[in-house]
């Protein structure tokens, strides 16, 4: 029998602040290496740390935007363990008493609703960053210090796909309610994923944790990796061992680092040098009410307001910029779909080949919705429509002035349409006579030269009924 997947994440996700969380420190990733620290986040003898209420607030945010439990005092404890990136040979983090407990991220993917159930969620200090070069090791300690919130799912997870869509869904949250930047390539959200097998009903296998994951799709691949791994020795008479693997983007495979350690390893104490802080429910209720929107409410507003699908919902919100963009035009015309299918398709596309991004563009919602109305109307082709776009991309010049410049408006008038065909007709004499010969075949060529003296501007519809008109006359006059 196939042995199930069991999956519980770690993730840490750094906090929206402007300084650390227990120093004035600011927080900037482009400063020189070592250049924010001070004593307290060295881990000098004799100092005193002092909270940054700004981060507490920041986690708040989180863990009652995520329905958990918050407890009525806000402690911390020590996490003792010694490594180079940590110069005061221990984390202040929280054991005893979490930020928030239970709660859960609800998303829906494919028409399939989830709802990951979650442990808990922690505040703790960053370690410093450690750079190994060649032979060399070296440390950042900008780092050190940077608040960060550890959240905890229950490990209900049976995929690696899974745990892709709850970093997706984590992001999407974490950015709306203006947490956490949540860029994993930037480190500002990390994952380690535990994963185990066994059978269906049967108590969870022996977990092998998988650190530092640094993307959604890498957190996926690794954990198909380890999920297949794990059958495969088992399956073999083997047995899982108990330890840390690192993914190898390279190679597509997890590697053993080091073996577990147990919490009772770290010696938890609880922190002497930080007051312990009264987390009043009206502080908690004020927080809850200070949160927009959240991502589950929106989607389903759009899908009310604006008949989109849910993915198409979900891929505007991940992109702030073109949601605020949809949203302006949707404003001026409102047709919902349309504008959706335009900005996925032809601005998408367009934005792409020229590797720029929406709003580094020229273009406005104004504009694009004059684009759009131009087709609307039949004055433009398709083909025109999307020259158009793209010189609106790239220019800041006006629309009237773009399509007449471009020559890109189509021409209906009919009495100068008759004359280019007057004109093409007396130019392609010998086509004209093998058309009243029987030649039907010869009428798009003699179209071809109806546009092509109208400088492609003659609208195609109505030259073909004009065409047919004019040569029919000249049959008859035969
Ligand atoms: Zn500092």
């Amino acid at each position: 029998m196939t042995l199930k997947g069991c999956i519980g994440l770690e993730i840490h996700i750094a906090l929206k602040t402007k300084t650390k969380l227990f120093c004035s420190c600011p927080l900037d990733a482009k400063s020189e290496a070592n250049s924010n620290v001070c004593p307290v986040c060295l881990g000098h003898p004799g100092v005193l740390p002092s909270l940054n209420n700004e981060a507490v607030k920041q986690g708040l945010r989180i863990v009652t935007a995520l329905e958990m439990q918050v407890p009525e005092e806000l402690r911390f404890d020590r996490k003792h363990y010694i490594y180079p990136d940590l110069s005061k040979n221990f984390q202040t983090s929280q054991f005893y008493f979490t930020l928030g407990r239970g709660g859960s991220l609800g998303f829906k993917h494919q028409g399939k609703a989830y709802s990951i159930s979650l442990r808990e969620a922690h505040l703790e200090e960053d370690a410093a960053k450690l750079i190994h070069q060649d032979d060399e090791s070296m440390v950042d300690y900008n780092r050190g210090g940077t608040p960060l919130l550890e959240l905890v799912t229950e490990p209900v997870l049976h995929s690696g796909l899974e745990a892709e869509l709850v970093l997706r869904n984590l992001r999407l949250l974490l950015r709306r309610i203006e947490a956490s930047e949540a860029n994993m390539e930037l480190a500002q959200m990390r994952c380690d994923a535990n994963v185990s097998v066994s059978e269906d009903g049967q108590p969870t296998g022996t977990r092998v944790e998988i650190k530092n994951l640094n993307s959604p799709r890498f957190v996926k691949q690794a954990i198909e990796y380890e999920i297949g791994r794990q059958r495969e020795l088992l399956a073999r008479g083997g047995k899982v061992v108990q330890e840390t693997r690192l993914w190898n983007e390279n190679r597509g495979i997890t590697q053993a680092m080091r073996s577990k350690e147990s919490a009772h390893d770290y010696r938890y104490l609880p922190e002497p040098d930080l007051p312990v802080v009264a987390l009043p429910p009206e502080l908690i209720s004020a927080i809850g009410s200070s949160l927009p929107e959240l991502p589950e409410a929106r989607i389903a507003r759009y899908l009310r307001e604006y008949s989109l699908s849910y993915e198409a919902a979900w891929r505007l919100l991940d992109e702030p910029a073109a949601e605020k963009f949809f949203l302006a035009c949707v404003e001026i015309l409102p047709e919902p779909e349309l504008i959706y299918s335009w900005l996925t398709n032809q601005v998408a596309e367009l934005l792409k080949e020229k590797n720029t991004e929406l709003y580094e563009s020229c273009l406005s919602p104004a504009k694009l919705v004059e684009i759009i109305r131009l087709k609307q109307d039949g004055a433009i082709t398709s083909s025109n429509a999307k020259l158009l776009l793209k010189l609106v991309l790239e220019t800041a010049e006006e629309v009237p002035v773009l399509l007449q410049n471009h020559k890109l408006i189509l021409i209906s008038d009919e009495s100068r349409i008759r004359s280019w065909i007057a004109q093409a007709l007396e130019k392609n004499n010998s086509a004209l006579e093998a058309y009243i010969a029987g030649k039907r075949a010869v009428f798009g060529f003699l179209k071809g030269e109806t546009l092509r003296r109208s400088g492609g501007q003659a609208d195609p519809a109505r030259v073909d009924l004009l065409l047919g008109q004019a040569l029919a006359e000249k049959e008859e006059s035969r």
